[in-house]
């Protein structure tokens, strides 16, 4: 890993983004490479991005965090992905906490975020979409049956990334059928569920493996039980403890984009630049030269969304379509750059041993998760132009 060289003038938060870089560097090419072959977890580096605090970049100082800024926990991520590492193994212990920050008792806060903060507790887990609703959120049909002090689960979710690694999952279910309820929107509510507890006691997680390294899983709840006191926010109330969340989840994982087209756009140049074929350059080529500039081109205009986003975030303006069209653009951005990467390294660009491959990937998921390019294109459509909704 020869990264990086800068390709953002006035980059904000220098100091981070240098610290980051060299944390980063510990953990080169063949360290993910390996844990790719083997569908492994990186667990040490983690643990270092864990102990030099920067999971709890977001969670307030008051509970042990660093209380940064939105802006300067989406260097980290763009750093860490710019350095070709894969965030996607922890970037939403950075985030999930942020249910309970906004919406958790002060008694929830208490006892979860200090030990989130540390890192002794790791809630990575984020229970959502399920097999029959997909995207149609409020269509999902995980079920918490109230009785007495205590919550019954039954249901089953799928895609919960890292569960597996993570003590805690943040779980949407309904506990209103969705034909008792005025709008679909109601009767969701949200739980703090203890898997370490749950495991083997009416919790089952199946691995399923994908074509990039992710942690990704099936989930099995059979009358599993949650203590009344782990609702996050109000029964019936839990929609909008999910959306209030994503924004910071969709601008954190363009950060991550705008990280890989940086690393795929680094990598391209410098093998263009060294490359010799017909005895020159193959860089001198404009037919390989303008991928790589109009990658360069799509990234820069996706970090500029997201940079306007992160700070509408963090002045606490409404940053709705800034986070949709800054997630969907530079997953655009990344595709292209990682597109470009490919075609600049010919041959090379499928050997495993350069890493383009295996970030390109990695970094196709985000056009899908954690939502579709399609379904931003029609909050957009909806919400910013005042179209009709179409589904
Ligand atoms: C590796 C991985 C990790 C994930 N991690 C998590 C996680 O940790 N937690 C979690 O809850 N979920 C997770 N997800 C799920 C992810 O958020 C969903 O896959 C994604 O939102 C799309 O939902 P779906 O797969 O059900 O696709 P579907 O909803 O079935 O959609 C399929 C396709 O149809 C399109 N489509 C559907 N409806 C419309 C419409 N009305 N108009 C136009 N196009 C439409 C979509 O854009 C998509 O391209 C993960 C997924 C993957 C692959």
């Amino acid at each position: 890993m020869d990264q990086p060289m800068s390709l953002s003038p006035n980059d904000s938060h220098a100091e981070i983004r240098a610290e980051v870089a060299r944390l980063c560097s510990r953990f080169p090419g063949p360290y993910w490479r390996e844990l790719d072959a083997r569908r492994a977890y990186p667990s040490e580096f983690v643990a270092a991005l864990t102990e030099a605090g920067y999971l709890a970049a977001l969670i307030p100082e008051a509970f042990g965090g660093s209380g940064l800024t939105l802006s300067a926990a989406a260097a980290i991520m763009e750093t860490i992905q710019a350095e070709g590492c894969n965030g996607a193994a922890c970037h939403a212990q950075m985030y999930i906490m942020g249910a309970i920050l906004r919406h958790g008792s002060p008694a929830q806060k208490q006892q979860y975020l200090p030990a989130i903060a540390d890192g002794s507790l790791r809630l990575q887990a984020f229970g959502v979409t399920e097999p029959s609703s997909g995207t149609d959120t409020t269509a999902l049909r995980t079920f918490a049956r109230r009785e007495g002090n205590r919550y019954i689960v039954r249901g089953q979710k799928i895609w919960t990334s890292r569960a597996e690694h993570s003590d805690l999952m943040l779980l949407l279910a309904r506990t209103t059928p969705r034909d008792q309820v005025e709008k679909k929107t109601q009767g969701l509510s949200v739980f703090i569920v203890d898997m370490r507890l749950a495991l083997g006691h009416g919790l089952t997680i199946r691995p399923i493996r994908t074509m990039m390294n992710h942690n990704s899983c099936e989930i099995f709840f059979d009358d599993m039980e949650i203590p009344a006191e782990n609702l996050v926010g109000a029964e019936g109330a839990g929609f909008r403890v999910i959306l209030d969340g994503m924004n910071a989840e969709r601008l954190l994982i363009a950060s991550e984009c705008v990280g890989d087209a940086k690393w795929f756009i680094a990598k391209s140049t410098a093998y263009a630049n060294d490359r010799q074929v017909f005895g020159r350059p193959i860089g001198q080529n404009q037919g390989v030269q303008f991928p790589i500039a109009r990658a360069y081109a799509q990234m820069r205009a996706a970090e500029l969304m997201v940079r306007d986003g992160c700070d509408r975030f963090d002045a606490g303006l409404p940053c709705g379509p800034e986070a949709n069209m800054a997630k969907m653009l530079a997953a655009e951005a990344s595709w292209a750059a990682g597109e470009a990467a490919i075609q600049t390294h010919g041959g090379f660009g499928f050997a495993e041993e350069y890493d383009i491959e295996r970030k390109f990937r990695e970094t196709r998921l985000y056009q899908v998760a954690p939502i579709s390019t399609n379904l931003i294109l029609s909050y957009v459509a909806e919400h910013v132009l005042g179209l009709p909704r179409s589904y």
